[in-house]
């Protein structure tokens, strides 16, 4: 199928786009537009030569911003639309063809992502208004996990939470994941075997994937869970809630602001969520960001070692994401903390694989498990799967 995909990600104030073509070569045009709803909102975007533009769009709602974008598109009429859904309980294992049906079933899993799927559902809304003729698609971020098995997925908790209110490990970054473990089965000689997958950008985690299946990942119930993110403390003791609240007096809703809004390496190094001024900072002498940065690459480490419990053989490590992308220092220390797996991290490749580029850490003549660093694609990703879906509906 040609599909000329429109990809939408929505959230309560922004919309992000991105038009994508089948044909791979064809520039994409993207952008996002922010602050909707305030006197500031305004369409940020690129066109086909790559250069960008501004425009203000006053008071714009989601249904408004949808009309600049549509107009941005230099004429090119998108043939279907995909949503980036974020969380799709465990009744949506692939994307789905929106209809009704599909619309109640992301409403009823609103309880388990209760910022994420409304802001998500405004979007189909504007976007049926504005595109009535097109068919639209949700493609979820916890899909992909869905090959979960039980030992992997169910917390040690009651039977009944899990079973009456679907308290599990459900994961996200699933697009991510998905793409970087099954390009890596491509680019490998090694093919889709045995992929431990680390997306590292603000939001951080880690997955182990066995012939292009989820067996394990590190983020759960909500994507706080795991790893130390940018302002996320991922995994604390559960008992920190308590003790927070009887030896502090913060109520819930403080504590869940700190663990997402203020801990991760903005807590640790009192200093920023950016990893780009963590590592000048930590060059510098900053000691918080610093230990920053060792926790945050001791914390990957970890759960790569944990994950690898869940495959059969160990193919390999990619790296992706801003962080996974673009520091040589973070890949480099992660790979260090792993000596007993047998990686062989060539220093000159790894500094060179950066902006953008793809392609194998390992230094000549290896032969065991293998590095790689792969540019993440969601939107192409999400694309794609619109496609399929299409296709499996025609
Ligand atoms: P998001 O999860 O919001 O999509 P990104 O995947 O773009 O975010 O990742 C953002 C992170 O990537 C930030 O912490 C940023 O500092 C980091 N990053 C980007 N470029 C570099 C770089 N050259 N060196 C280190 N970190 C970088």
């Amino acid at each position: 199928m040609n599909a000329s995909v429109l990809v939408i990600n929505c959230g309560s104030s922004s919309i992000k786009y991105a038009l994508i073509e089948a044909d791979p070569q064809a520039p994409r045009l993207g952008g996002i537009a922010e602050r909707l709803g305030s006197a500031d909102a305004r369409l940020k975007g690129n066109d086909s030569n790559g250069e960008s533009f501004t425009k203000p769009l006053p008071s714009a709602d989601h249904t408004q911003a949808l009309s600049a974008i549509l107009t941005s598109l230099e004429g090119r009429e998108p043939t279907a639309v995909g949503h980036r859904i974020v969380h799709g309980g465990e009744h949506f294992t692939q994307a789905a063809l929106i209809d009704a049906h599909v619309i109640s079933a992301i409403q009823a899993t609103a309880a388990l992502a209760p910022l994420h799927n409304p802001a998500n559902l405004a979007g189909i809304a504007a976007t049926q208004k504005v595109f009535p003729n097109l068919p639209q698609v949700a493609v979820f971020d916890t899909a992909f996990h869905q090959t979960l098995p039980p030992h992997a997925y169910r917390y040690a908790l009651p039977e009944a939470l899990y079973t009456d209110h679907g308290i599990r490990r459900y994961g996200f970054h699933g697009t991510s994941h998905a793409y970087v473990s099954q390009r890596a089965g491509e680019l490998s000689s090694r093919g889709a075997g045995g992929w431990l997958t680390a997306h590292l950008g603000n939001g951080c985690s880690t997955s182990a994937v066995w012939h292009n299946q989820s067996l394990d990942t590190s983020m759960g119930l909500t994507p706080l869970e795991g790893l130390v993110m940018g302002t996320r403390s991922g995994d604390v003791d559960p008992g920190l809630h308590a003790h927070l609240h009887h030896q502090l007096g913060w109520s819930l809703d403080e504590i869940d602001n700190v663990l997402n809004k203020q801990s991760g390496l903005l807590g640790l190094s009192g200093l920023t969520n950016d990893m780009r001024e963590i590592e000048q900072a930590a060059e510098q002498g900053h000691a918080g960001a610093a230990l920053a940065l060792d926790v945050f690459c001791y914390r990957i480490a970890k759960s790569l070692a944990g994950l690898s419990c869940a495959l059969p053989q160990l193919d390999g490590v990619i790296f992706t994401g801003g962080i996974g992308e673009n520091s040589p220092q973070v890949r480099r220390r992660v790979v260090s903390l792993l000596p007993h797996f047998g990686f062989a991290l060539d220093e000159a490749r790894n500094a060179a694989l950066i902006r953008g580029k793809e392609g194998k850490l390992d230094s000549a003549h290896h032969t065991g498990p293998e590095l790689w660093v792969i540019p993440t694609d969601e939107e192409g990703r999400i694309a794609m799967e619109t496609r399929h879906c299409l296709e499996a509906h025609a």
